[in-house]
Order: C-alpha cells, then structure tokens, then sequence
C-alpha cells in the first residue's frame, strides 16, 4: 500500500458585506477569506497547518485585494453622507437670518435635489427646518470633508454660497455660516473666501 498525503491551500469564509469594487468601480458584494495550508492524505485535507492572511475577494469580478480595501467608503455611503451633510446646510443656512421667505425654501430644496441628486421635495424641506438640529452641522461636514477631495469640497462650498444668496442677498450671519462649511471641511479661510468670490464674480 502506498499513502498519498501533501498540502494544501483552502480558504474559507469569514465575513462579507459591500465594498466598492476598485476594478469595476462601483459597489459590490465581497466575501472576506481566510487562507490556510492544510494536511492531506489522499487528497483530503485533514489537520488545519499555518494560516496564510487573510484577503477579499469581489464576487462580481473575482478579483482579490488587500483587507485596506474595506476602509474605503461605499458609493452609496458617500452618497448617504453627502445627502445627509447638504440637508444640514440648507436647514442652518436659512435660518441663519432669522426668517424663511417663500423664494429662499424653493431655492433650498433645489441644491439639495441637485446637488445630492435624490428625490427631495419643499415638504421635505420643511420637516427638515423643524426637525434637523443644526448643531450636528458640523459633523456632517466633517465627516464628509475626509471623503470629498478639494474640488467635492469647493461643490460643496459653492452649494452653501448658492442657499446663502437664495434670498437676494448674503448677510453677515449667512457668511458666518459659509466659513463654517468650509472650516468643517478643513479648507483655509482663503481657499474659502477664493471660492466666495468665484462664484460672486459669476453671478454678476
Ligand atoms: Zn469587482
């Protein structure tokens, strides 16, 4: 009689979820695997040897990457954060003055359709005015400031200057609002009063 035995290499499952596919560049569903060598006798795998690391694996594409992979965000998780970051602009922007004219809730429910690109309405907008506690403005902001590279900021910017001058003029509580944005999105305050000017220099 004669014995087979030799080693292989399995992996098995140890998690899954979505991720953003770098290759296909866009959100997909992954399995994160485990490698490991195992003992074989007759070609079956036996005794569990030395784990080789661990790796994901897109199961759209097949492809295989590093864990880091999964730190990056999601389309839809920057979607929802961007989403979530205008939403709270709009809201503190105009109620920066004090008052909430008809024109200003128009304006304000079209940047945030726009620039979020979701379905958002003026009866949305109003809940928001009442719900939304401006004072996580900030986190939003912060949040999606470490996602958004300086040209998503400057959008980002550039919407907050259009909701400041939605009522026919930028008072000085709306542009304490507007540096606001930019320093939670850790942009200098002359990178912000660049692009303020932009968009002035535009608009006339
Ligand atoms: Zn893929």
């Amino acid at each position: 009689m004669f014995v087979v035995f030799g080693w292989r290499s399995r992996a098995h499952k140890i998690g899954s979820g979505t991720f953003f596919c770098p290759r296909e560049g866009g959100d997909r569903a992954y399995e994160h695997k485990e490698a490991r060598r195992w003992f074989t006798l007759f070609f079956i795998p036996l005794i569990p040897l030395d784990r080789q690391g661990d790796y994901v694996e897109c199961t759209s594409c097949k492809s295989t990457y590093y864990t880091a992979v999964l730190d990056a965000p999601t389309g839809a998780s920057i979607q929802d954060v961007m989403t979530q970051a205008i939403r709270y602009v709009a809201v503190t922007m105009t109620l920066a003055d004090g008052h909430v004219d008809p024109e200003e809730r128009r304006v304000a429910t079209e940047v945030v359709r726009q620039f979020a690109n979701v379905e958002y309405t003026e009866a949305d907008f109003s809940t928001d005015l009442g719900d939304l506690d401006s004072t996580h403005l900030v986190d939003y902001l912060e949040e999606l400031g470490s996602i958004l590279n300086e040209h998503g900021k400057e959008a980002v910017l550039e919407a907050s200057i259009r909701l400041a001058a939605s009522d026919g003029s930028i008072d000085a509580s709306e542009i304490a609002v507007v540096e606001q944005v930019g320093r939670a999105l850790s942009m200098s305050d002359a990178h912000v009063r660049g692009v303020m000017a932009t968009v002035s220099d535009r608009s006339q």
